[in-house]
């Protein structure tokens, strides 16, 4: 008899009821995982008086909706999260679950491995399903989940199979996943759960929330003007917010950009930093180390700005420009604003 495969769920993360962008990315996701091992995608809410996220997720591909409301849900916290989704777990046995590497999904999704015993990688950039033949203990296992993520400092790809399925258990940065079109027409099942938390899990009482408005939001940008450590000094680094402007863009930069104090680590791109995916990213003095590109190579057209007609950079733009950005980018500038 051939075992019951369970299936693929989606940790839903949402504030005030409005639905993480991560999350609807996982859901797309998580559905082409479903499909491809006939089992269906499923989403897990929890919160107080969330149910109007419900249909979105129908709309982005779930099967059906797991919906746990409740006031000691809101505002997140790690403990009660983790006693309702590991009752659920313990219920309806999935196989996979995806969490949105967030503040939140990073706090959740290891406390929960750490109760299943379960395994967990982090940070994955892809995921696919694939047979797996583990040489060392000789055994062949069916339709895993490959976890694909960079490691050793973005210097190889590793693909990490995790054999104790129970669940298979992954976080996924936000822009990392494709978000397809929403089907209006799409429909699904509604499961209401009943939350069962003990005072052990609601020791937490949150008094007070204050919410830091974030200016920047680099994984929906657009357009992106990335200065490095090629634009010389925090001074300089003006010339990347005027071209930025000109294009009606977001500014982005590289860690060591960062790390000189020339700009704050909200706007650094790669591997620790956001990963994004915009039509236009202008890298102005960046290098193009494979953990900045692990961040950008997948925006639509790449312009790079380098002295170095050998930087790496060079080998995911499509257009390139050897030069001095102190040079080109007031040409640049100039060139715009005469076209808009
Ligand atoms: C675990 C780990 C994680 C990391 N995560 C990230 C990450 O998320 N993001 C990230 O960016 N890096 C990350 N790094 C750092 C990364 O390895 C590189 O050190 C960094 O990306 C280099 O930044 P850069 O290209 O700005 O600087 P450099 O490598 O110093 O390059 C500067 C470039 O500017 C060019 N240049 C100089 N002057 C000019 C000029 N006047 N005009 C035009 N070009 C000029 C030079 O030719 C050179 O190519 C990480 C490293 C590790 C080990």
């Amino acid at each position: 008899m051939t075992k019951k495969i369970g299936n693929v769920w989606i940790f839903i993360e949402q504030e005030g009821g409005k639905i993480a962008d991560v999350s609807l990315e996982l859901v797309c996701k998580g559905r082409d995982l479903a499909q491809r091992l006939g089992v269906k995608t499923e989403a897990v809410l929890l919160g107080d008086n969330v149910g109007g996220c419900v249909d979105t997720l129908y709309h982005y591909g779930c099967d059906t909706v797991f919906l746990a409301e409740d006031k000691r849900l809101e505002p997140f916290t790690v403990l009660p999260y983790a006693k309702v989704l590991m009752d659920l777990i313990k219920a309806h046995k999935p196989n996979i679950l995806l969490f949105g590497a967030t503040f939140k999904g990073r706090e959740l999704a290891p406390r929960v491995a750490s109760e299943k015993l379960a395994g967990l990688t982090a940070d994955c950039t892809e995921l696919r399903i694939d047979d797996f033949d583990d040489k060392i203990n000789k055994k062949s296992y069916t339709d895993k989940l490959m976890q694909i993520r960079p490691a050793f400092g973005g210097n190889i790809i590793a693909t990490i199979v995790n054999t104790w399925d129970d669940p298979q258990m992954v976080t996924v940065r936000e822009g990392v996943m494709k978000l397809d079109e929403a089907d209006t027409s799409r429909k699904g099942k509604l499961v209401n759960v009943d939350v069962e938390l003990t005072d052990k899990e609601t020791v937490i009482n949150v008094l007070e929330r204050i919410r830091q408005d974030k200016s920047i939001n680099l994984g929906a940008a657009q357009v992106i003007v990335a200065g490095g450590y090629g634009v010389g000094d925090k001074g300089n680094f003006q010339k990347i917010y005027d071209l930025a402007e000109a294009l009606n863009g977001d500014v982005g930069a590289s860690r060591a950009a960062v790390d000189a104090g020339w700009i704050d680590h909200d706007h650094q791109v790669g591997q620790t930093g956001v990963t994004v995916r915009p039509k236009l990213y202008i890298a102005c003095g960046i290098s193009g180390s494979v953990q900045h590109r692990a961040g950008m190579d997948d925006s639509k057209k790449i312009i790079a700005i380098n002295t170095d007609p050998d930087a790496p950079i060079f080998s995911v733009a499509h257009y390139k420009i050897v030069g001095d950005l102190n040079a080109v980018i007031p040409m640049m500038i100039d060139a715009f604003k005469a076209k808009a």
